[in-house]
């Protein structure tokens, strides 16, 4: 069983902010903003890119209301997916990244990569 399958089994404790019978929304243990939630499917997916279009259909309205709960709908978020090796995924269990709490820098990443290719 995956790290985030044993979070949502109980078998991990975790700081829960919302939840219903698919998806599950729980502070990241080492936040990269003032405000970090992890926002999964409670069945196991790999990434966004095996996700079913169905499970967005409804992780969509869940996802707002997650932001809702936080007050980041007034003040905004940034939301992120790591998606495999060259997306920096660690957890192979579907994550959502929800960032806020502060204005957020961007862009930050690869640049160089970016340039070598494009440029
Ligand atoms: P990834 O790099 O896969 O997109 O993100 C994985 C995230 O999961 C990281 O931000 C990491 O801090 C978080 N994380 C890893 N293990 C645990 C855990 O046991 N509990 C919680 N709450 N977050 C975790
Ligand atoms: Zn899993």
């Amino acid at each position: 069983m995956c790290i985030f399958c044993k979070i949502v089994a109980g078998e991990i404790p975790s700081n829960k902010v919302h939840e219903n019978d698919e998806f599950l929304a729980f502070h990241d243990i080492n936040p990269k903003a003032p405000i970090h939630i992890l926002i999964i499917p409670k069945q196991h997916i790999e990434n966004f890119q095996s996700c079913p279009g169905e499970v967005m259909a409804n992780m969509t309205p869940f996802i707002q209301e997650v932001a809702k709960k936080l007050d980041l709908d007034k003040t905004g978020y940034r939301l992120i997916t790591n998606n495999g090796e060259d997306g920096g995924q660690e957890v192979m269990h579907l994550h959502f990244h929800m960032l806020g709490g502060a204005k957020l820098s961007w862009p930050y990443q690869a640049i160089e990569k970016v340039a070598k290719k494009y440029m």
